[in-house]
Parts: C-alpha cells; sequence; structure tokens
C-alpha cells in the first residue's frame, strides 16, 4: 500500500512544522508523539486524512481506513496513558475524539462527499435550483392519506438517495463542482422527505377500535 502513511511517521520527524508543546522541538503537525521527548502532542489543524495517513483522494481505500484508524486508536487508548500526566491525558483523549471524528466522517460516502467539497472549499449553493424529483415527492407526500402512501413516497426517496449519493461521487471525482452541489442540494431535500414521510406515516396510523 503506497498510498498509507506507515505508523512511525506518526512519531514526529522533524519537519519543522510545528514544536512539542513540552520540548519546543520541531516536530510534523501530523505526529502524534514528540520525536525528542516521546511526549503525546495536541490535536492540530490537519485534514482528515492527513490524520489517518491516508493520501488525500475522493475515493478511499476502505480496508486501509479502516487498518490505520484500527492502529491509532489502539495507540490513543486512554488505558496507555493513565500513569501519564493531566495534560498528556487531555491530549491524548481530544486526539482520539479528533481521530473518530475523522473516521467517521471518512468512511461513510455522503459525509466524505461533503466533507471533500469543504475541504477543496468548492461548496456553495447559490445558483441551484430546486429539484423536480424533490418538489414531486413533496407533492406526493402532502396526497397521502394512507400510511402506505408515505411508505411509497419513502421507498421512492430511498432509491434516490442511494442514486444521489453515487451521481455525488461521480461528480466529484471528476471535479463537476456545480453538479456536485446541485447534487448535495437534491439530497438534502431527499432527506427531509424522508424525515417528513416517517412523521406523516405516523400521524396516519389508523385508529385501533
Ligand atoms: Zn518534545
Amino acid at each position: 500500500m503506497s498510498n498509507v502513511v506507515g505508523m512511525n511517521e506518526f512519531v514526529g520527524m522533524a519537519n519543522g512544522d510545528a514544536y512539542c508543546w513540552l520540548c519546543q522541538k520541531p516536530v510534523s503537525t501530523r505526529a502524534l508523539f514528540c520525536h525528542q521527548c516521546g511526549t503525546i502532542q495536541p490535536v492540530r489543524n490537519i485534514d482528515h486524512f492527513a490524520r489517518l495517513g491516508l493520501e488525500r483522494r475522493i475515493d478511499i481505500d476502505a480496508e486501509a481506513l479502516e487498518r490505520q484508524y484500527q492502529a491509532l486508536s489502539r495507540t490513543l487508548d486512554p488505558q496507555r496513558f493513565l500513569a501519564r500526566g493531566l495534560g498528556e491525558r487531555g491530549n491524548a483523549a481530544k486526539q482520539l475524539e479528533a481521530l473518530n471524528e475523522a473516521y467517521n466522517t471518512l468512511r461513510e460516502p455522503l459525509r466524505r462527499g461533503r466533507y471533500w467539497l469543504r475541504l477543496n472549499e468548492k461548496n456553495f449553493k447559490q445558483g441551484i435550483e430546486i429539484d423536480p424529483l424533490v418538489s414531486e415527492l413533496r407533492r406526493e407526500l402532502i396526497d397521502a392519506a394512507e400510511p402506505s402512501h408515505c411508505d411509497r413516497v419513502a421507498q421512492k426517496a430511498g432509491q434516490a438517495l442511494q442514486q444521489s449519493v453515487m451521481s455525488l461521487m461521480q461528480a466529484l471525482r471528476g471535479e463537476d463542482w456545480q453538479q456536485a452541489n446541485s447534487t448535495l442540494v437534491q439530497i438534502d431535500g431527499v432527506e427531509t422527505i424522508l424525515d417528513e414521510a416517517r412523521e406523516r406515516r405516523e400521524g396516519l396510523v389508523p385508529e385501533r377500535g
């Protein structure tokens, strides 16, 4: 796996882009530990890919993600820091939190897609029209008089959602930012329909008796 950063990279080799909070020696921003004194470092402002030691790509290698996450979360296991000072325990806890956030964002395609747009500073809402499919589903839902009608709308919305996530990934791969943003607006709309369908269905459950 050439696109994965080895675990030793997380012991800060001196790239000189940050400084150890304790001994003030240079450490890499990605370093969990100082190369000089071995102290765990505070969470630094790096992107989720860097945090997991993965190459920055929209299509990630799920196995590599899993492997990196497992190894890093073992390294950051709070049990390993029990004998350390309060500052280090705090850093370890925050590092683990940041790792979990990175992992949860990257493993799920829709979250990764949203994050990818933000990371590339290509997220915008201007000039995007309401998706006709979303309007159609909303009309159908307003007319729904029985739970089964709501289920049908929810089913259509669910299918549309799956389709949209695939379109989103395709647009992101092709760096078609306009298309990606339109697709995200559609996804937001479809997700809202799904919630509304659930709510409306609950309101329509027939009274027994
Ligand atoms: Zn140090």
